[in-house]
């Protein structure tokens, strides 16, 4: 009989993969587990990301849980606020507030080996637990670039991921760094209230329409009453987005159709040949992330707004320098310029058997077993772990299927009241070794530089296949594979 603990689970994130997983650890009938966020309301990248036009660009009724659709969709596309209402109702009908911690950061997991549990130390106290969940996902720190004379900027300045409503932009020159998923989103809301916008520019990415619009009453209906109906929606949709993994990783030839297609819609937008040589992409389409938006282009054409394609040379009090030495004046900068993927866990103490570094494994590029566990660290679970991450489908889908690995695996662990599981060094590394070789052909390692790769040019971030074949590989937890240490 080993030493009290205070959880069977500790979750560690509010947002789609921590809900998932505390719904199916109900679902397994264990009950012990606490849910920790940071912030001092649940929700995940749809909470945190809310800048004006947030959206999803994975259509409403694929992007939600298979076990908790929902009929009543307002648009094919969901905005950031009714996915954030979906989450809640979710939250809600499952009966998971009772299990949430808010507020409560977590600063350090050190796993105690004679004991087979983890000590957890959050911003609100300490905590034992016999297995951890990490859903933090990797998407959560915001990059904000150090341009030169940064410090001496007297205007107001934030990330897209925590805009600050409470800078009104009615009448501000408004400078947009970056032109990915977020800054297209946005810009089109706010270039209608500024008095000059300047978007810079690094990179011209490649854009295709977003065929969005209301669903309908009928359909809604229809939807709601004829329950099959729900599921070929989502079907359709998922076999739609699902074929463009073949042109990403089996048969990259294919791409040039997609081009040809985005830059007729480059063509259609934008008359002016001179804006649209500077919106033309130099890469292979899907190399970095596809843009879906039918009002981006449009809002660029607008007198008010400046595509900056020189880059920025020093930030003043009250104006960007660009990269060719002309100075414009600027009131307000937005960064829409990512997030640090690489150190998506920052600076949380995360040690495994023996004082094993969880950060510097990752720096290693060590990679995880099925993007779930990692060697070194007994009893430590990861949703959208490495290698998990998609440029073509609903994250949601790997979520779902993540989380019946990780919850077989501690059901398992718990019925059978085992001292530790610990996925085999060499599984692991055989495992990462066969996704590195098919991540080689893809287009995702190209030429281009994205947020998939890493410094050092590795890809430990997205699913090199068919999200079908990651689900049939964590159907069932293959115990097989692991070091397993008896009772307790
Ligand atoms: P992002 O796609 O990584 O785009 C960052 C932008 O900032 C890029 O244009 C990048 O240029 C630019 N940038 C970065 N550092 C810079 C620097 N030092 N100087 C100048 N420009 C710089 O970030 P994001 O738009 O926030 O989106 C991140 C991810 O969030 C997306 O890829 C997507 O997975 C997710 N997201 C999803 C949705 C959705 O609808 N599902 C919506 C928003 C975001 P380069 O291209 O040259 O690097």
């Amino acid at each position: 009989m080993g030493i009290k603990v205070d959880h069977d689970v500790v979750i560690i994130g509010s947002g789609f993969g921590g809900i998932c997983s505390a719904i199916k650890l109900k679902e397994a009938g264990i009950d012990n587990f606490v849910m920790l966020e940071k912030d001092p309301v649940f929700g995940g990248t749809w909470r945190v990301n809310n800048y004006p036009g947030a959206a999803c660009d994975i259509p409403s009724h694929l992007y939600s849980f298979s076990f908790a659709q929902n009929a009543s969709w307002s648009r094919l596309f969901p905005r950031q606020d009714e996915l954030l209402e979906y989450t809640k109702r979710v939250v809600e009908q499952h009966g998971l507030l009772p299990h949430l911690r808010l507020g409560s950061a977590l600063q350090a997991a050190h796993y105690d080996e004679a004991g087979g549990f983890w000590r957890i130390r959050t911003s609100q106290g300490e905590m034992t637990t016999r297995t951890v969940i990490s859903a933090m996902g990797f998407l959560g720190r915001p990059s904000t670039p150090k341009f030169p004379g940064l410090e001496n900027f007297q205007g107001k300045a934030f990330h897209s991921a925590t805009w600050d409503h409470s800078v009104d932009l009615r009448g501000k020159r408004v400078a947009v760094i970056g032109t990915g998923a977020s800054a297209v989103q946005f810009i089109p809301e706010i270039q209608p209230l500024a008095a000059q916008l300047d978007s810079y520019q690094r990179t011209a990415h490649w854009v295709l329409p977003r065929p969005d619009r209301a669903v309908s009453r009928i359909e809604k209906w229809l939807l709601d009453r004829v329950k099959p109906l729900q599921l070929l929606y989502r079907a359709m949709h998922y076999v739609r987005y699902e074929s463009r993994v073949v042109m990403f990783v089996f048969a990259p030839a294919l791409t040039r159709f997609a081009q040809r297609e985005s830059l007729r819609h480059l063509k259609r937008q934008v008359p002016d040949p001179a804006l649209r040589e500077k919106l033309t992409p130099r890469y292979t389409i899907g190399c970095k992330r596809v843009l879906l938006t039918s009002n981006y282009y449009p809002a660029l054409m607008q007198p008010n707004v400046s595509v900056q394609t020189d880059g920025i040379r020093e930030v003043r009090a009250h104006s960007i320098v660009n990269g060719k030495g002309e100075e414009r004046p600027v009131d307000v900068i937005i960064y829409a310029t990512g997030f640090d993927t690489e150190h998506a866990f920052g600076p949380i103490d995360i040690r495994g058997r023996g004082g094993k570094n969880f950060l510097k494994v990752f720096e290693d590029g060590a990679g995880a077993y099925k993007g779930s566990t990692v060697a070194g660290f007994p009893n430590f679970f990861m949703i959208t772990g490495p290698n998990t991450g998609l440029g073509h489908n609903s994250m949601v889908y790997m979520i779902e299927s993540g989380t019946r690995y990780v919850v077989d695996a501690i059901s398992r662990l718990l019925k059978e009241d085992l001292h530790s599981v610990e996925v085999k060094e060499q599984v692991q590394r055989d495992y990462n070794h066969g996704l590195q070789g098919k991540l080689k052909g893809t287009v995702w390692s190209s030429g281009c530089k994205s947020w998939y790769l890493d410094s050092r040019g590795r890809n430990l971030l997205l699913w090199p296949g068919f999200t079908f074949h990651y689900r049939s590989i964590t159907k069932r937890f293959d115990i097989q594979n692991y070091i397993v240490q008896g009772n307790r």
